[in-house]
């Protein structure tokens, strides 16, 4: 059993129902739903879609990236990108979800789960759908439920925000094919446009902010410490929970967390959707060993790997989000990137080792 219907969860499905697994993904939400989200694909992302099969540069909208361009302060630098594209993050979560589907995978959606006990041979999840609850014995679970919600929040703690909007002819935020990067003293937003001109912002900030400012007031804050224009969107923001790392240490008997729900850094490198699905293609075989015969041993120390690889692939988002949030070190990081252009190379998200692109980028141009 999957729960949860995000990149993680769809993965871990679609690699399940191949391998011959008799799989039902559960997912509380109906689909397509808002999602907090900047919606770019590096080469991580582009390379699992690819091995699950699902060319992402074909949904509606999707655009290819070609530079990131960092704000600070007034100052920008021009970043090239070796391989991205840009998702609305609604459509390309309800794509990957058919897939599941085609791939013959049991797909429940506004059913919400719950996990019960274990058994010497299952463990009982409690489905909650809208013509009443429903229990299953599940052999393992593979947990893809997201960032766990928190009513607490911690000093210095950040919370994403997102919204897409039509822009009309505005030349408002990047034009297609750049992504920006604005930073500032109360957090950072990423900007891209789709190709119907639609603008996607995507953000995370002060969680302290937001009490004494809207979320529209907040973005346009940061917007303007940064030199550039507020946007004025003054209401339709999405919200997560606190973004926080929670680095899942226990083993629950049956269950196997993944993606999000495993630990969670920040998104400033916009790299969770790859994390998660390559997290989803590599449960898969072994969800299937410990559905036959669970061993907590074994679980563990799986566990164990999972979260040793977390911690070197979010490396550089950790370290860039740390220098984001003090934008007189990000504005000097600015400098450093135009006079050792392999400070730059080393931001920008490649391709996992053996993925589908080996390019290096250029260097970083552009420093104003
Ligand atoms: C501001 C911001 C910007 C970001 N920008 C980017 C970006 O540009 N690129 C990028 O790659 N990543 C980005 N990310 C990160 C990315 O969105 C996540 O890392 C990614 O969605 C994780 O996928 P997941 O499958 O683990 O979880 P999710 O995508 O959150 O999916 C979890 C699913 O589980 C469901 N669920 C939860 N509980 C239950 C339950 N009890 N029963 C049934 N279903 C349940 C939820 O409804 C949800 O659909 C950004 C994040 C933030 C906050």
């Amino acid at each position: 059993m999957v729960i949860g219907g995000g990149p993680a969860g769809a993965a871990a499905a679609i690699m399940l129902a191949r391998a011959g697994a008799d799989v039902l993904l559960v997912e509380r939400r109906s689909f397509p739903r808002p999602k907090v989200c900047g919606g770019c694909l590096g080469p991580r992302a582009i390379a699992c879609l690819h091995q699950l099969g699902f060319e992402p540069a074909l949904i509606e909208g999707a655009v290819r990236l070609d530079n990131v361009r960092v704000h600070v302060s007034g100052a920008q630098a021009v970043l090239p990108l070796p391989q991205g594209l840009a998702v609305d993050r609604a459509e390309f979560d309800q794509r990957v979800l058919a897939l599941v589907r085609e791939e013959g995978a049991e797909v429940w959606t506004e059913a919400r789960a719950r996990i019960g006990e274990p058994s010497s041979a299952a463990r009982s999840v409690q489905v909650e759908l809208k013509e009443g609850a429903r229990e299953i014995a599940a052999s393992v679970i593979v947990r893809a439920t997201g960032l766990p919600s928190s009513p607490v929040t911690v000093p210095g703690a950040r919370v994403g925000l997102s919204q897409t909007r039509s822009v009309g002819d505005t030349l408002a935020g990047p034009p297609e094919g750049d992504v920006w990067m604005v930073s500032g003293a109360l957090g950072y937003i990423g900007m891209v446009r789709f190709a119907d001109g639609r603008l996607n912002v995507a953000a995370s900030l002060q969680a302290s902010a937001l009490g004494n400012l809207s979320p529209g007031a907040s973005i346009d804050e940061v917007l303007i410490d940064a030199g550039l224009s507020p946007l004025r969107w003054h209401d339709g923001w999405t919200g997560t929970p606190p973004l926080r790392a929670h680095p899942t240490e226990v083993v629950e008997e049956r269950v196997l967390p993944v993606g999000d729900a495993a630990g969670f850094w920040e998104p400033f490198t916009g790299e969770g959707i790859g994390w998660g699905l390559e997290a989803g293609i590599a449960v898969a075989p072994e969800a299937l060993e410990l559905g036959r015969d669970w061993d907590p041993r074994r679980a563990a120390e799986w566990m164990r790997g999972r979260q040793a690889w977390m911690r070197k692939v979010q490396t550089r988002s950790r370290t860039v989000a740390a220098i984001s949030a003090r934008p007189r070190v990000a504005r000097a990081a600015l400098g450093l990137m135009r006079t050792v252009p392999a400070v730059g190379r080393w931001l920008i998200p490649t391709a996992p080792a053996g993925g589908a692109s080996e390019q290096r980028p250029g260097a970083a141009r552009g420093l104003a």
